[in-house]
């Protein structure tokens, strides 16, 4: 990575993140048990949770910590993972797919008792996640969603058209879910509260330390670094939708997808109070949807599909705007102070996978934007894999997705199709005047 690769990209996160936090490189030759290549959420929670549990780590973070995606995102803590609970249990049948749903369950709180119990400064807020639907089909999901999380016990419930509108602010919706296992985070504040925790418990985090190879031989494994190397027992390698070629073909068992975000300027007084009062974190039940939240000092924050080739382009800037004043009519002229975009990573399951690509070598990524609970879990799954208990998501050899080099391409025809899709379903129903649960 260059330098200017390596630079911030100028985000509101980086704006309002405090000072820097700068872990010094590598440098000379050292004996580690544990070498976690990224520090994102999940190579930070996998040295938190392995430095806890009283072993030696290092991590290796080509630039410094929060720098990837973990960094750049919405900073929305959503719940569950994208497919249904019943379709989890369908493809992993039925015991290792309750154990998968209590543990995605289980996923939102880590987050919260993580930010609590190591007292972290990252505006942490947890109103919960809503869910909002334009279309019968958006409506069939949600009543799913309410239906199957609530069987397995979590705080969740359907929301009537009038419920919607007072809840966010907005017209947008038929109707919604709210989730109450969710939240907002400061996600660059959260991602250096995490590697302060790790290295508070003994990990030591180095930044500007790229993996430039990793090899094993008689005594274990070695990576080389531009200024140092490791010789480790175990090897995490954590670099989600920013995977290289460290590790041959690991790189195609994702397909990274940029996302983007765009923030206004701290609102005025009516704004504020009219636009998402309850400061929940919101998504859609649409092909092709847009995420939005408020951040502390009252900013609106939208994020959606991005310049699927190349995240450091602005990407769509009018796409966002556009969806940000048809939420809401009122942010027509106010001023947009931020954009920025990062990688995600999707698999072909729309499931995270955690790999084992060979003895004492596992890489845990593949959230499918659903990233600041589930990678912060995963972390925690991939410090138990290292001490040799049982882990709750299933231990996978590295599958290469087929076509890997068409798949952006793929994604890229999709959401223009998608995005079709959604704006003829929307008219049709608007049109037919669909009526629905409270309306008057
Ligand atoms: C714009 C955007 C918006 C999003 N919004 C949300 C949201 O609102 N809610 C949500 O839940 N999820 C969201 N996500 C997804 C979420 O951010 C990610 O799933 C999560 O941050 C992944 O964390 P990670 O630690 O696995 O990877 P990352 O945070 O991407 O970290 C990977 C790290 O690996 C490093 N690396 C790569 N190769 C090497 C190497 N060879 N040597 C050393 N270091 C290396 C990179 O520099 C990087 O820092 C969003 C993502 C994006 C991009």
């Amino acid at each position: 990575m260059t330098d200017d690769q390596r630079a911030w990209p100028p985000s509101l996160w980086v704006e309002t993140a405090g000072p820097e936090q700068v872990c010094a490189p590598l440098s000379g030759d050292t004996q580690v048990e544990v070498a976690i290549v990224g520090a994102g959420f999940t190579g930070l929670s996998a040295a938190l949770h392995l430095a806890e549990a009283g072993h030696t780590v290092r991590v290796l973070e080509a630039a410094q910590p929060g720098w990837g995606a973990s960094g750049r995102n919405g900073g929305q803590v959503n719940p569950g993972w994208k497919l249904l609970p019943e379709e989890i249990e369908t493809l992993h049948g039925r015991e290792q797919g309750r154990c998968i749903n209590t543990m995605a369950d289980a996923a939102c709180d880590l987050v919260f008792d993580l930010i609590a119990r190591h007292d972290m400064d990252c505006d942490a807020v947890r109103p919960g996640y809503v869910q909002g639907a334009q279309s019968r089909r958006g409506i069939g999901f949600l009543e799913n969603w309410v239906r199957q999380w609530s069987a397995r016990g979590a705080p969740v419930e359907l929301l009537s058209r009038r419920e919607t509108m007072e809840l966010l602010g907005t017209e947008a919706y038929l109707q919604a879910l709210l989730d109450r296992r969710g939240g907002n985070i400061q996600p660059l504040r959260y991602a250096r509260g995490l590697a302060s925790a790790a290295m508070g418990a003994g990990a030591l985090v180095h930044g500007d330390s790229p993996a430039l190879s990793l090899r094993r031989d008689a005594r274990g494994w070695r990576l080389a670094s531009s200024n140092g190397s490791l010789l480790a027992e175990q090897v995490l390698i954590c670099t989600n939708g920013y995977t290289d070629s460290l590790w041959p073909g690991l790189a195609t068992a994702v397909v990274p997808v940029a996302s983007f975000v765009a923030a206004t300027e701290p609102l005025d007084v009516q704004r504020l109070a009219a636009i998402l009062p309850g400061r929940h974190a919101v998504s859609e039940a649409r092909r092709v949807q847009v995420y939005y939240r408020m951040d502390a000092d009252g900013r609106f924050v939208i994020g959606g599909r991005g310049n699927l080739f190349n995240a450091a382009q602005a990407g769509d800037v009018a796409h966002v705007h556009a969806e940000a004043c048809r939420l809401f009519p009122i942010l027509a002229h106010v001023k947009w102070q931020f954009h920025w975009g990062g990688y995600t990573a999707m698999t072909l399951s729309h499931t995270p996978k955690l790999m084992k690509l060979a003895p004492g070598l596992h890489a845990g990524m593949g959230y499918n934007g659903r990233g600041i609970a589930m990678a912060t879990m995963m972390g925690k799954q991939m410090a138990l894999a290292v001490t040799g208990e049982q882990p709750d998501m299933p231990v996978e050899p590295m599958s290469r997705i087929p076509l890997h080099g068409l798949r952006q391409a793929g994604i890229s025809f999709r959401l223009m199709a998608g995005t079709l899709l959604d704006r003829c379903e929307h008219l049709t129903e608007r049109r037919g005047g669909m009526r629905l649960l409270g309306d008057e």
